[in-house]
Parts: structure tokens; C-alpha cells; sequence
């Protein structure tokens, strides 16, 4: 295998110093790379060198195949308690009015527009306020699977959950199994952050800490269900405070393996108060996509988001360690274009999206929330007329 040679010829390479040898060693030897060896991937692996060892465990595990999905986004509101300095879509209470705030109907009547489309998953997170509480949304998920039983409800974060548990006054155990009970299916990834409280303390002040996000994940997963997780990365964290976010979700990971996809999310720097932070280059998310497919050995996948990074550089992130790549966007989530991303209109019908990753050798699956194979197209070959029409697949933002 062409992937194995590369890694191969980095064992021997004399340019190379010892400690990234042996870390090329361990990753040819599917052995777990330490913290310190992390961090030295951060300090030191040039993107040839992390590209080369992310892509041959990348192929080992997956091969070529390339996951993608059709589900649509709900924002039930952009208005928000909290006031993290990196977000670009809240508005403040205060102003209230130049924001959105749906009612249980308008929040089904938008889900109700979806009937006729293929769609597996409904994804929802928006920002907190008080009268979206746990009633609201137990009433919201029991509303969603009696008018369509079928549909994947994945939603909210542990940033919702921690705020509307404690205003129900009760314990995250009672409550996530209250949501189970309800039709909750699966948690998105969003609300992580960085864990350090050094990072975190600054710019996601007030919101649920690390250890309770991770918390309540790990009861989520105890009680047999799966979620994602994030990471936003390229503000003022340093490499180690990536390096602990890491460690953090392996060794929660190791307890539960209840995670199915690693998320990283790239800082974006407009329309919020740290304009002034300059973003990550191109380089650097390749690196990061890279250093988390080798660091996250107990995680199965790792998912790029193509509005927040662009199409072109979701294509080079398949041959970085990437094997899931968002679907197509009717552009029905605002939390990245809002903050500048690459795409302010996301859009991209099935049959662009399966020739976006064929143009770069890969193979498109399409996947349910789940990682079910719904259909491989490989080998498709699209009929002039066949509509497989722009199917909202959602992001899973820092939100
Ligand atoms: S990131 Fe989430 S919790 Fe923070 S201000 Fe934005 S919407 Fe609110």
C-alpha cells in the first residue's frame, strides 16, 4: 500500500529527528501516541510528515470510503444568556428583537417542510434562554417523533443541557434520561470548546465548565446512546491546550466509547469581540485535522466541515486524516457564515457533493446519524433528471 511506503520511508529518514521516528514507529505499529508526543506533532510535524501518518490511518480504517448525510438544521433561537467572545450569531438579550425566537409550532412547521425530503436527521442547537427549558423540549422531541417517528432527533449541547437541568433543579442523570424518554436520539459535538479552564474562562465564560460538558457526555454514553464532539481551535489557546482537549476525549472515550465523530472547528474572527485575533492559515487546519486523526486513536471518525474551511480545502482535508466530509446546505444554519466563513451561501446538491470527494479519488457513502451505510455512490451514475435535490445537511457547529 502507497500510504504504508511513505510511513515506511519516514522510519529510515535521517532528516528526521529520533523523537518523530519513533512517533512514525508507533503509528506504523498502531501504538497509542503519549501527550508529549503530541505536543512535539504540534511543535514540530511539518504537514508532509502528519499528512502521511494521518492518511495511513485513515486508509487502514476506512480505506478510500468517504461518509456524508442528509439531515437539515433548527435554530429555535439566536438570542442568548452567555456571551462568548468568539461567537458571531448571538445576539444579546437586550437586543433581542434583532434576533429569532420560534415557538414549538413555528419550530415544527419548519420540520414539517421537510416531509417530502429524504432527509435521516434533524439537527438542533441554538442559543439559551430561559423559556426554552425542559419542558419545551421534551414536549419539542415528543412533538418531532409523533409527527415523523423515523427522523433522528439529534440536539442540543451540553451548554443547553447544563442550564436547563439546573433550572429544573434536576441532576444530569435524571434529565438526560428524561430526554431519552422524550425521543432525544443523539447529541451533536458542539459546546466543547476549549476544556482548559485558563482558555475557556476567557472567551466561553459563565457556560458549562469541561468537566461538566464531558460529564454529560459520559451519562449520555452510559445510558447507550452516541454523540460527536468538537473542538474550536486557532483563537489564543496554545498547542498544549489543544493537547489536554484531546487527552480529555481519549480518555473519555477509553471509558465509554460513545463518541462516533471528532469535529475540529476552526476560529473564525468576524462580527465578534476578537476580531482583532488573527485566523489559522490553511497549513495549520491540515496540520490540526491531521495531528487529531493520529492523537484520537479510540475515535472512528473525523469530519470536516466544508463551509467553515471552503470545498477546496475539504477536499485536500480527505487526504489529511479526514473521512467525513458535511453534506449539502441550503444555507438553513447561520452560526458559521455569520462569523465569515468560507461559505456564505452553502449549498451543494448530492451529485455535487458524490463529485466533490470522486474528483479527489475517494469514495462517497452516504451514511445515516449512526454511520449506517444508506447508499454507496461509488459507482453511481446520475440520471439527467434524477433529483436528488439540495438536501440540507447540517453542520455541527460550535453551538
Ligand atoms: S457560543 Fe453558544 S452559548 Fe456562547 S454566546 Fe454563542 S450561542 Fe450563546
Amino acid at each position: 500500500m502507497q500510504t504504508a511506503r511513505k510511513v515506511e520511508h519516514f522510519l529510515e529518514d535521517p532528516n528526521l529527528s529520533a523523537p518523530l521516528r519513533q512517533i512514525a514507529q508507533k503509528v506504523f505499529d498502531k501504538k497509542r501516541i503519549t501527550p508529549e508526543e503530541g505536543q512535539l506533532l504540534f511543535e514540530e510535524g511539518e504537514l508532509g510528515f502528519v499528512g502521511a501518518l494521518a492518511n495511513y490511518i485513515r486508509e487502514a480504517r476506512h480505506g478510500g470510503r468517504t461518509f456524508f448525510n442528509r439531515n437539515f438544521h433548527v435554530e429555535p433561537t439566536n438570542v442568548c444568556l452567555y456571551t462568548c467572545t468568539f461567537c458571531s450569531y448571538s445576539r444579546l438579550i437586550k437586543k433581542r428583537e434583532e434576533g429569532w425566537e420560534y415557538s414549538l409550532q413555528e419550530i415544527m412547521d419548519i420540520i414539517k417542510k421537510y416531509d417530502d425530503e429524504p432527509v435521516t436527521e434533524v439537527h438542533i442547537v441554538g442559543g439559551v434562554l430561559p423559556q426554552y427549558d425542559l419542558q419545551f423540549y421534551s414536549d419539542l422531541f415528543r412533538a418531532i417523533k409523533a409527527h415523523r417517528p423515523g427522523l433522528h432527533v439529534k440536539a442540543l449541547t451540553p451548554v443547553e443541557y447544563h442550564y436547563i437541568f439546573k433550572k429544573a433543579k434536576v441532576s444530569y442523570e435524571e434529565g438526560m434520561q428524561q430526554m431519552l424518554d422524550a425521543g432525544l436520539d443523539s447529541m451533536p459535538g458542539g459546546g466543547a470548546e476549549i476544556f482548559h479552564p485558563e482558555i475557556r474562562d476567557q472567551i466561553a465564560g459563565g457556560k458549562c465548565s469541561g468537566e461538566q460538558w464531558l460529564r454529560i457526555h459520559e451519562i449520555w454514553h452510559e445510558l447507550g446512546r452516541r454523540s460527536n464532539a468538537t473542538m474550536l481551535y486557532g483563537h489564543i489557546e496554545r498547542f498544549e491546550h489543544r493537547i489536554d482537549h484531546l487527552e480529555q476525549l481519549r480518555a473519555l472515550q477509553d471509558k465509554t466509547g460513545g463518541f462516533q465523530t471528532f469535529i475540529p472547528l476552526k476560529f473564525r474572527n468576524q462580527g465578534n469581540q476578537m476580531s482583532h485575533v488573527p485566523e489559522s492559515t490553511v497549513v495549520e487546519d491540515l496540520r490540526n485535522y491531521a495531528i487529531s486523526r493520529i492523537y484520537l486513536d479510540n475515535f472512528d471518525h473525523i469530519k470536516a466541515y466544508w463551509p467553515m474551511i471552503g470545498r477546496n480545502v475539504a477536499q485536500l482535508s480527505l487526504s489529511f486524516g479526514v473521512d467525513d466530509i458535511d453534506g449539502t446546505i441550503d444555507d438553513t444554519t447561520k452560526i458559521y457564515s455569520m462569523a465569515g466563513s468560507e461559505e456564505q451561501n452553502p449549498a451543494l446538491s448530492t451529485r455535487e457533493l458524490v463529485n466533490l470527494i470522486r474528483a479527489v479519488g475517494r469514495n462517497p457513502i452516504e451514511r445515516d446519524t449512526l454511520y449506517n451505510v444508506v447508499q454507496d455512490f461509488t459507482d453511481h451514475v446520475f440520471e439527467e433528471d434524477e433529483q436528488f435535490k439540495g438536501y440540507m445537511s447540517l453542520p455541527v457547529v460550535n453551538r
